[in-house]
C-alpha cells in the first residue's frame, strides 16, 4: 500500500512537520521569554504578571500568530497597516484575538486601523488624534467596534521628530484632547529609547514624564516600554507592557520599522 502514497501527500506530510517544528520553536522561545520577564520583575521587586507581554509579529505570517494564539497569547502588535489588515482578515476565526497598532501611522490609514485595532500605541500629533477620533466614531456608529479605541501617546525621548513621538512639552495638550473624545480612551504612554542612549537613563526620564501625566490623568496607567534588547531596564523603571519581536519570533527578514 505504500506505493499509493502520492507526491501531494508527501508534501502535505512535510508541511505538517515544518509547521510542528515552528510551533515547537515558538513554544520554547515563549517560555524562555516569560521566564526572562518574570526574572526582571523579581529583580525589580515587582509582582510577576504585573508586566504584559505584547508579542510583535510584523513581518511574520498569520500562521505564526495562530500558533501563539493556541499557546495562550491573545493580543498581537503590528506596525504596518496593510500587512496588519491582511492578517486581521485572515484570522477572524480566532474569536478572542486583539490587535494593537504600534507603528507610525499616516492619517489616511487611521480610519482603517480604527475598525480593527484595540489600541494605537504611536499617537503623537493633534492631527492624528483628530483622524483617529473620526475613525473610531465611524466604527462605533457602524458597529465594527463596540469600545472606545485605546490610545497611548508616543513620547520622543530625544526630541528628534523624524523618529516619531511627541515632545514632553506637547504631551499635556494631546492627553487632554484624547481624554475629551468619547470615541477614544487615554490609556497611557509609549516610547522607544534613542539608539545611542543608555536605556536606564531613557526609561527613568520616561517614568518621570509618565508620573507627571498620571497626576492629571490618573487612568492613563499604561507605560509601554521595553523591547527584546532592553526589557529588563524598562521593567526596572515601571513598564507595564513590553513589546517583544525578535526574542520571540526570531530575526526579521528586514529590520526597518
Ligand atoms: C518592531 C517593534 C518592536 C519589537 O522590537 P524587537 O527589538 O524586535 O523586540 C517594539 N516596538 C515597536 C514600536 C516596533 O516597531
Amino acid at each position: 500500500m505504500t506505493e499509493s502514497f502520492t507526491a501531494a501527500e508527501a508534501s502535505d506530510a512535510a508541511q505538517v512537520t515544518c509547521g510542528e517544528r515552528r510551533a515547537a520553536a515558538l513554544a520554547a522561545a515563549l517560555s524562555a521569554l516569560v521566564e526572562r520577564i518574570d526574572a526582571a520583575c523579581a529583580a525589580a521587586g515587582r509582582t510577576p504578571g504585573s508586566v504584559r507581554l505584547l508579542p510583535v509579529t510584523k513581518f511574520f505570517p498569520a500562521s505564526d500568530i495562530e500558533i501563539l494564539y493556541h499557546l495562550g497569547l491573545r493580543e498581537f502588535g503590528e506596525s504596518r497597516e496593510q500587512e496588519a489588515a491582511g492578517k486581521v482578515a485572515q484570522l477572524g476565526h480566532l474569536s478572542q484575538i486583539r490587535w494593537e497598532f504600534i507603528g507610525r501611522l499616516q492619517r489616511n490609514k487611521a480610519k482603517s486601523v480604527a475598525r480593527w485595532a484595540d489600541g494605537v500605541y504611536s499617537v503623537d500629533s493633534d492631527r492624528l488624534v483628530n483622524a483617529l477620533d473620526a475613525g473610531a466614531r465611524a466604527a462605533l456608529d457602524d458597529g465594527s467596534r463596540t469600545t472606545p479605541l485605546r490610545v497611548l501617546l508616543q513620547v520622543s525621548l530625544d526630541e528628534d521628530p523624524s523618529r516619531g513621538g511627541a515632545r514632553d512639552a506637547a504631551l499635556r495638550a494631546l492627553a487632554d484632547q484624547v481624554a475629551a473624545s468619547e470615541s477614544l480612551q487615554l490609556a497611557g504612554l509609549m516610547a522607544i529609547p534613542p539608539l545611542d542612549v543608555d536605556p536606564d537613563a531613557a526609561f527613568e526620564q520616561l517614568a518621570r514624564i509618565h508620573a507627571a501625566l498620571t497626576t492629571v490623568h490618573p487612568d492613563a496607567k499604561e507605560l509601554s516600554a521595553g523591547m527584546s534588547s532592553d526589557l529588563e531596564a524598562a521593567i526596572r523603571h515601571g513598564s507595564t507592557c513590553v513589546r517583544v519581536g525578535t526574542a520571540l519570533m526570531g530575526a526579521r527578514p528586514i529590520t526597518s520599522a
